[in-house]
Parts: structure tokens; C-alpha cells; sequence
């Protein structure tokens, strides 16, 4: 049977460092703050809300809500951007995404410095992974796949790996955050061809593509002893959450498999606190 890649021993790793951080950050008066901005009330949202405030809590990292009507003014919500790059009391800004007006959150993502966009929305923060350069913040699902990989010592040098997605969210950014560490990527999204045979010659499978249980055991090669991590967040036919991967399909057949939910997304609040962190000390 696999090896089960739980996320919440690799958020509890981070945490751990992180409260060590912040304590160096309190005694030198200052306190890391990060501020959620949120129009409207989905329930997705609200959930990852909830998870991040207590995510922050348990590290010393002060939450600030900006709340706004989901279909509030342009300029309401580029000013409470605005005001959050000029608040130094602020050290990261999270925007719930997406938006319904697709313009606007282009406008609010190129209006905020990537300085304080610790989830990697801007085009700055996306040009520091891409260039693999200290530049804004990676996003943070995207960091969340690599930390799990290195939380487990699951090497990556000269590995092939298949990302299937190719989002700004998730699929570029971590193709290229691999490619930082010398892993060979194969970056599949709905045109590429031969997918299942793609995925039956890597070594490590990170699947991003919002399809319930799309990869199964056509998707495999057991001699391989690969490593599976499913991103996917879906609600399958039986109304339950489930992965991009069958995993009960894949769990006899794999080395290594993140289960859904409890694995990747465990992570991500976790390196949303480290970028708030981060973004406090470089402003120290
Ligand atoms: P997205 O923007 O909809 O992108 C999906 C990607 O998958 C696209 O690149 C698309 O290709 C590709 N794709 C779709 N169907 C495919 C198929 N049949 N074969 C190959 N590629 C296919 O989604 P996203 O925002 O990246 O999110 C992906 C999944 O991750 C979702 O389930 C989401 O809920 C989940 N998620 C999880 C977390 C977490 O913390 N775990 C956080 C955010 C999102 P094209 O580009 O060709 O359309």
C-alpha cells in the first residue's frame, strides 16, 4: 500500500518554525498582519477564511477583515487596495478569488505591490517564481505541492514530472517552481495529447484540474513507484469532496499518495502564514 502523504504533519512543521519567527518579530515590536479582503459571502469562501484565521492565530499573526459587497463599486475596492500598500501595518493582503468582474480583478491585481501579495496574484510575484527571483510571493497552493514534496524528502532532481493544469493558480507556477529544483516538467492541460501515456512515464504526478477522479489506473505505472499529489478540489456524484485522483483505485499502485481533503490544501494556509511572516521580516 502507499505511503499516505498527509498534509497536516508538513503544516505543523511550518507552524512550529513560524511561531519561533514571530516571536522574533514581537520582540522587536512588530506584529505580522495580514488582512483578508473578501466581497461578498460564498461559502468557499468563507470556509478558507475561517481556516486561515485560525491558521494565523495559532502563529501570532493578526488577521484584518476588509469586507465588501460582492458587487460594490469599482473604486471601493481599488481604494481598500490602495490603503492596504500604504498601511505599514499591514505586511500581506489575500483577495478572495475569482471575482465575478474578471476586469476588475485584473485592475486589483495590478494595483497591488507584490511586496504584500502573499498569495502570488500579481504579475510581480508571478515574474519572481518565473525568474526565480525574491519578488512578491509564489501562490500559495502552488508552494503548498513543494513543501509537502520536501516535508516528505521526496527528491526531485532529474525527476519527470507531469503537471496536468497549466492555471496561473497552480499549474504554471509550480511547473516552474519544479524546474527551480531541477526536476524535467511536462506542464498537460484539456488539448495535450496522450495524457495517460505522459503520466505512465513520470516519476511524480501533480494533478490540477478540477475534474473528480479523473486519474486512474490507466494513468499508472506500477514499476515506476510513483508519486502522486492531487490538488483537485471537487464534489463528486454522491455530493462528497473528492481529488483529480481515484484514489482508492491508485492506492495499491503508487509509492506515495496526498489523500483529498487533508493533504495539499492542509499545507496551503500554512504557507499563506509563512509569506505574511516573510513579508514582515523583509519589511524589519
Ligand atoms: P482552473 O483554472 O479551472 O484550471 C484547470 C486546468 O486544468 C486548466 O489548465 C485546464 O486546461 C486543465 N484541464 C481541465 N480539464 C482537463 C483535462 N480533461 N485534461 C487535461 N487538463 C485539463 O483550475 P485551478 O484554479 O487551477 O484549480 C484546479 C483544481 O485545484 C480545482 O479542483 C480547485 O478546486 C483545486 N484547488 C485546490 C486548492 C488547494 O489548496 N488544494 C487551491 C486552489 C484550487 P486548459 O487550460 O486547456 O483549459
Amino acid at each position: 500500500m502507499a505511503e499516505i502523504l498527509k498534509g497536516a504533519p508538513a503544516a505543523q512543521n511550518l507552524s512550529l518554525n513560524l511561531i519561533k519567527r514571530v516571536e522574533i518579530l514581537k520582540s522587536k515590536n512588530i506584529t505580522p498582519v495580514l488582512e483578508i479582503l473578501r466581497l461578498g459571502a460564498r461559502p468557499d469562501d468563507l470556509s478558507y477564511e475561517s481556516g486561515i484565521i485560525k491558521r494565523c492565530g495559532k502563529v501570532g499573526i493578526e488577521v484584518k477583515k476588509i469586507i465588501l459587497d460582492a458587487s460594490c463599486p469599482r473604486e471601493e475596492l481599488l481604494n481598500a487596495i490602495k490603503l492596504a500598500n500604504q498601511d505599514n501595518k499591514v505586511h500581506g493582503v489575500i483577495m478572495f478569488r475569482p471575482l465575478g468582474n474578471k476586469e476588475l480583478e485584473q485592475a486589483a491585481r495590478d494595483l497591488l505591490k507584490p511586496e504584500k501579495d502573499v498569495d502570488g496574484m500579481t504579475d510581480g510575484s508571478l515574474a519572481g517564481v518565473f525568474s526565480n527571483r525574491d519578488i512578491g510571493f509564489a501562490p500559495c497552493t502552488a508552494q503548498a505541492c513543494i513543501e509537502l514534496l520536501d516535508f516528505y524528502n521526496i527528491d526531485l532532481t532529474g525527476k519527470n514530472i507531469a503537471v496536468l493544469g497549466r492555471s496561473l493558480v497552480i499549474g504554471r507556477p509550480v511547473s516552474i517552481l519544479l524546474q527551480n529544483k531541477n526536476a524535467t516538467v511536462t506542464m498537460c492541460h484539456s488539448k495535450t495529447k496522450n495524457l495517460a501515456e505522459i503520466c505512465r512515464q513520470s516519476d511524480i504526478i501533480i494533478a490540477a484540474m478540477g475534474r473528480a477522479n479523473f486519474v486512474d489506473k490507466n494513468f499508472i505505472n506500477k514499476d515506476l513507484k510513483q508519486v502522486i499529489i492531487d490538488v483537485g478540489i471537487n464534489i463528486n456524484d454522491e455530493g462528497k469532496l473528492c481529488g483529480d485522483v481515484n484514489f482508492s483505485e491508485l492506492e495499491s499502485l503508487v509509492k506515495a499518495i496526498t489523500p483529498v481533503p487533508g493533504g495539499v490544501g492542509a499545507v496551503t494556509t500554512s504557507v499563506l502564514a509563512e509569506h505574511v511572516v516573510r513579508a514582515a521580516e523583509k519589511y524589519l
